[in-house]
């Protein structure tokens, strides 16, 4: 391919470096004088290990080159990449203003350019950015229009500094975000080599994705650190606690717990986090991280109540209590702790679980229900048409299988807030009318959160 790369900074050069060794024919552009000058004596611009010897060999054979002038560049190709710098603003806001300077450079190449050309966000952009900055200006500068004159794809990198031309060869993933299959496919094409799982998603997604990462690396280190400290300060060997925390694939390294969806609960993780601050708390370790996990997750069921109360029905139906499926654990519940408010608020609630049914409660549980929310076991009933009469509002709160079998027989003008994500359909739209699964009768709405 012909492929010109705007921005020659550890992204850019690297991916210049890289693409021509792979055999395609990469113009490099850059405002700095001093990087274009670099590569075209075939010296690296930054400092990256293998990278000179890439460059070196990029321009022995006649594939790189690296130029002042954007609009050369594009002309010249097919294919364009963006990866200039996305620095913070004083405020923490992203600055997109390098962006939209070479968005309105490539338009400008465009609109002299009758072929069919695709412009790729390399640069990592917060979600919404190239629907709002990069599309616009692109055509506003050359007149034409995204998905049909000329394509547009997000495709994050995910390289780290210091083995970059490894990480370039070996992603985690390759990301492709785009407006149209064309452009898909051309960059699918282009990474067709790769032994990593090659994902297109819908454009925010794509860009999304790249913040979801960096926040997760970040917050991995803080709470290793955090661990550390906790450990070191009551004198407990950290590198070994981590090193028996790594081996578990199954819940810790794992993609267990990275969905989002119902705030958590339980007898133990509200217990421990709790003992855990107060345990470094009493050893004078700060621990902020630790210290928001239960704040982040009262957050989530305010957000809960609020899609709950947002159809503005007056009587509920909640399918789940306990704070997963197939258990009957109550303790520290927090659709309990919903329902509690809700009450509060003067709805009038029927819950149906049968792993948590009126004859079933008892032991612990009976005894937590009648001191700690007496007004529950009213609330309870096994019997599904009666809580279907009830309900204006059904909410699932629990992940069993068998609210998916309750759902179907819903019938119209009923609102459903599925709080688990255990309508498939909900994952990724907020409200739904209308599904052709006909699992609403087309009717009802369902709210997902
Ligand atoms: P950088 O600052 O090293 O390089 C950016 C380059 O773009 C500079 O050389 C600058 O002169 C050039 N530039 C600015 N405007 C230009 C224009 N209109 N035309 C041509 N060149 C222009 O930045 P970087 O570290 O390579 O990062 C680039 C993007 O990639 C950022 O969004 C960053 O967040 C993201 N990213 C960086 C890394 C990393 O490890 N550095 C990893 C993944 C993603």
């Amino acid at each position: 391919m012909r492929i010109s790369i705007l921005g020659l900074g550890y992204v850019g050069s690297v991916a210049a470096a890289c693409l021509a060794r792979d055999g395609h024919q990469v113009i490099g552009v850059d405002a700095d004088p001093v990087k274009v000058e670099h590569i075209n004596r075939g010296a690296s611009p930054i400092l990256e290990p293998g990278l000179s010897e890439l460059i070196a060999a990029g321009r022995r054979n006649g594939r790189l080159t690296a130029t002042l002038d954007p609009d050369y560049a594009v002309r010249d190709t097919s294919l364009t990449f963006i990866s200039v710098g996305t620095p913070s603003g004083e405020d923490g806001s992203l600055s997109l203003g390098y962006v939209s300077r070479a968005c309105n450079q490539i338009g400008q190449a465009l609109a002299e350019k009758p072929d069919f050309h695709v412009v790729v966000t390399r640069s990592t952009v917060l979600p919404g950015s190239v629907r709002n900055v990069v599309i616009p200006t692109l055509e506003r500068a050359s007149l034409k229009r995204a998905g049909i004159d000329f394509g547009v794809c997000v495709n994050p990198e995910f390289l780290r500094e210091g083995t970059a031309i490894s990480d370039f060869d070996n992603p985690p993933k390759t990301v492709i975000g785009a407006t149209d299959s064309r452009s898909a496919e051309m960059l699918k094409r282009l990474y067709a080599h790769l032994n990593a799982p090659l994902l297109v998603t819908p454009l925010a997604v794509a860009e999304a994705v790249k913040y979801a990462d960096n926040a997760w690396h970040a917050l991995k280190i803080a709470f290793a650190n955090e661990i550390g400290a906790i450990c070191e300060k009551a004198g407990v060997d950290a590198q070994a606690v981590m090193d028996v925390f790594c081996h578990d694939l199954k819940l810790n390294i794992s993609p267990a717990y990275l969905r989002p969806g119902m705030a958590f609960g339980g007898s133990c993780l509200p217990k421990d986090v709790r003992a855990l601050n107060h345990f470094a708390r009493g050893m004078n370790v700060e621990t902020p991280l630790l210290g928001s996990i239960l704040a982040a997750n009262d957050r989530q069921i305010e957000r809960h109540l609020s899609a709950v109360e947002s159809p503005g029905n007056r009587r509920l139906g909640f399918l789940g209590i306990s704070f997963k499926a197939a258990t009957d654990d109550l303790r520290e519940s927090p659709v309990l702790r919903m329902i509690d408010s809700l009450h509060e608020r003067g709805y009038a609630i029927k819950i149906y679980d049968p792993w948590v049914s009126v004859a079933s409660v008892q032991g612990a549980n009976r005894s937590y229900i009648r001191n700690e929310l007496p007004h529950i076991l009213n609330m309870l009933t096994d019997d599904l048409q009666e809580f279907m009469d009830h309900a204006e509002t059904v909410v699932i709160a629990n992940r069993s299988p068998l609210y998916r079998g309750v759902l179907k027989k819903i019938g119209r003008n009923r609102s459903v807030v599925d709080l688990v994500n255990v309508v498939p359909q909900c994952r990724r739209c907020c409200i739904y009318p209308n599904n052709s699964s006909g699992l609403h009768n087309g009717q009802a709405t369902a709210v997902a959160v």
